[in-house]
């Protein structure tokens, strides 16, 4: 099977993301890309999680012609391809509509550095992406304008989020710190209270994740705090 391995992942963290109550129902999808074909493995389109199976990912091209498949693909592999065709090192993109990332997109509000922990996403705010109707090549041009800007996470005004990063661990990953930064940040919006850390503190954190925890077999540290 064509792109086993991803199709094997997407399927596992599908699920995951499932349980970890980041995905009511059929609502987000996850993508790997493989640079040497130009290939990206999407979750299909509307199929609960648990359902889905290795074959029912689907391969597309970055112009999203199919290559492999027989489902319709996510509705938002445009939005997924502007990720790979910007960021050279993107190899997995996870998009939900995880509960505190949605309120502050409803808020009309970026995910600001309350917690270092956001320093995961190398970059000291998440922009906020103007709303565009789901699925659209106005959403997906709406977001690659904003990832002009540093990191690796969006979040999309009264819609959802999205993370990426080296592997689909570290963008799942990402989805989870950004889920918890958010619901920090709510709490304090909430309480009429915030600390906002500055850009100079955000780098140091960034840094100091660069050697956090155990070094990993490739030498990396993990990053992040999230265990995946
Ligand atoms: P799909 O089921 O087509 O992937 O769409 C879900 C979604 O979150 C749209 O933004
Ligand atoms: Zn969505």
């Amino acid at each position: 099977m064509l792109m086993e391995e991803a199709r094997n992942k997407i399927v596992e963290f599908g699920k995951r993301m499932s349980a970890d109550g980041l995905a009511p129902g059929t609502a987000g999808n996850i993508s790997i890309y493989d640079p040497e074909t130009g290939y990206m493995a999407i979750s299909p389109s509307g199929v609960p999680y648990d359902k889905t199976l290795p074959e029912d990912v689907v391969i597309l091209d970055l112009d999203g012609n199919v290559i492999d498949g027989d489902k319709k693909p996510s509705s938002e592999h445009g939005l997924h391809a502007v990720f790979y065709r910007t960021d050279p090192e993107a190899r997995a993109v996870v998009h939900n509509h995880s509960m505190y990332c949605t309120i502050l997109a409803c808020m009309g509000e970026p995910l600001r550095s309350v917690h270092y922990a956001l320093a995961e996403a190398q970059c000291s705010e998440i922009p906020l992406v103007p709303y565009h109707t789901f699925g659209t090549p106005e959403l997906a041009d709406a977001a690659a304008e904003a990832l002009k800007k540093k990191g690796h996470g969006l979040i999309l005004q009264n819609h959802g989020m999205c993370a990426y990063g080296p592997t689909i661990e570290s963008a799942y990953g990402l989805a989870l710190t950004m889920e918890w930064c958010a619901q920090v940040q709510w709490h304090c919006m909430a309480a009429g209270k915030m600390n906002v850390l500055t850009d100079e503190q955000m780098e140091v954190a960034m840094e100091h994740y660069k050697t956090y925890g155990q070094k990993k077999s490739d030498g990396s540290h993990t990053g992040g705090y999230s265990v995946v």
